[in-house]
């Protein structure tokens, strides 16, 4: 793989860029892998990389059933961030973000990391209980985590509503300063990048539509490309997850549902943070092509539409508005839908199934993104060695069946209700 550089690009304007190489082949599926990994969103496609690089396993196939980082991967609202309230989360997603800290360089591929912060808005004295709650947890982890003054907040984000008479008041907040978005897409290309300079096969139009199992082991999977055996098969594929499983005989306690993300025109940089409300349902940051990226609730019925339903533009923008009133005068240019994989304690499952051979990467409900490169790391680990990773232990599939959840959100067991 030619390495990418400031030289190159230079090199590149002076014959119209017409000698660059194709950033990944297009291989035929070969009869046989050791491993079999079936999504090629950025899970899958990191799962790979780590794969080749941190286990010398090369003999490895991602089959996506369309076009690599089409699922979520490339439909989510691009935040990063690692300041969740439980212990379990915040060593999965620390470990993530450390990891997204020295991505492009290993990479060799520019993913837009912009650690420009995340902030979550308090709107109450009880918010505020509860966000300092929450940072004093994050920094006895070792995670930064400061409380804002509303003054703070206000030099933060002047746009946001701060008259007496504001529908959400802003009494202060929580910043984690390393948080910010990345280039979503950019992260999949650059992970099937460096996946494919490895060796590993990246099979894109090929959807798994069987998984063999026989004696209780995972074989092979049947696919709209033929047969292909594998030493061991891990599925990744977030809102089909219930669906591919299901193809072993599984069934997971997950649902799929659908989940919108907005956004307008292009504008002048008017935010430079992410801003999050958890009272309001809301987040909101600004792209770095100028769009106003907005994201909400996700639909309380379970679904595989990657429509959205109208209503939900208008809550969404109500919000929005009502916290920045400024953005009422732009036009809402596109909005989509992603299939978010809603687990019943709002927490992710990384770890084997009782199917031997068959290991499952799921149930990351609507915040995978920003784990996608420990998600990926962690689930190579289980693949080639067939053990749990120490930080993966609790997201085991049979902690439903043992009532140890993980629900971050404390709202029980109902994926509707987060
Ligand atoms: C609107 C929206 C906003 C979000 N915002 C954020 C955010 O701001 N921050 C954050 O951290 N997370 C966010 N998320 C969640 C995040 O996008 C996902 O958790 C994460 O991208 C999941 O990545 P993945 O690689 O597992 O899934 P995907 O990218 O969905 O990849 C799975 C792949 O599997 C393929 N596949 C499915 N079935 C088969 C089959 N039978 N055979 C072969 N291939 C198959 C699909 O085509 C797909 O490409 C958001 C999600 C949505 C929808």
């Amino acid at each position: 793989m030619k390495r990418y550089s400031a030289l190159g690009l230079l090199r590149g304007g002076f014959d119209g860029h017409k000698s660059w190489e194709r950033a990944w082949r297009a291989p035929e599926p070969k009869a046989r892998y050791d491993v079999v990994v079936i999504g090629g969103g950025g899970h899958g496609l990191a799962t790979a990389y780590y794969l080749a690089s941190r286990h010398g396993v090369r003999n490895v196939a991602v089959l996506e059933k369309g076009w690599i980082g089409g699922g979520n991967t490339g439909r989510n609202t691009t935040i990063v961030r690692s300041n969740y309230r439980l212990p379990e989360m915040q060593d999965l997603l620390e470990f993530s973000l450390k990891l997204w800290e020295g991505l492009s360089q290993e990479l060799n591929y520019n993913l837009m990391f912009s650690q420009r912060g995340a902030v979550f808005l308090g709107h109450s004295d009880s918010d505020m209980t509860l966000l300092a709650q929450r940072g004093d947890a994050l920094r006895c982890n070792g995670i930064d985590a400061e409380i804002l003054t509303r003054e703070q907040v206000r030099r933060l984000c002047p746009l946001l509503d701060f008259s007496p008479a504001a529908r959400y008041p802003v009494v202060g907040g929580l910043i984690q300063k390393r948080g910010g978005t990345a280039r979503h897409d950019a992260v999949a290309w650059g992970y099937a990048r460096a996946a494919d300079a490895l060796g590993v096969d990246i099979i894109q139009n090929c959807e798994v539509t069987g998984i063999e199992v026989e004696g209780g082991k995972a074989v092979g999977v049947q696919t709209s490309r033929g047969r292909i055996a594998a030493g061991r098969i891990g599925i990744c594929v977030a809102g089909n997850s219930s669906h591919v499983a299901g193809l072993a005989g599984l069934r997971l306690p997950i649902e799929s549902h659908m989940l919108q993300a907005f956004v307008s025109e292009p504008v002048k940089p008017m935010i430079d943070t992410v801003i999050m409300s958890q009272s309001v349902h809301c987040y909101i940051s600004q792209s770095d092509k100028g769009e106003i990226v907005l994201g909400g609730d996700p639909e309380l019925y379970p679904s595989y539409s990657q429509r959205g339903i109208p209503i939900r533009i208008e809550e969404v923008a109500g919000q929005a508005i009502g916290l920045i009133p400024a953005l009422s005068r732009l036009r809402m240019l596109r909005c989509w839908s992603g299939v978010t994989d809603m687990s019943f304690d709002g927490a992710p499952i990384i770890g084997p199934t009782p199917v031997e051979n068959l290991y499952l990467n799921g149930g990351w409900c609507y915040g995978g993104f920003k784990a996608t490169p420990g998600s990926g790391r962690l689930y190579a680990h289980l693949l080639a060695t067939g053990e749990p990773h120490p930080i993966t232990a609790p997201f085991q599939l049979d902690r439903f069946e043992r009532g140890a959840m993980v629900d971050e959100a404390a709202s029980g067991p109902l994926p509707q209700s987060r």
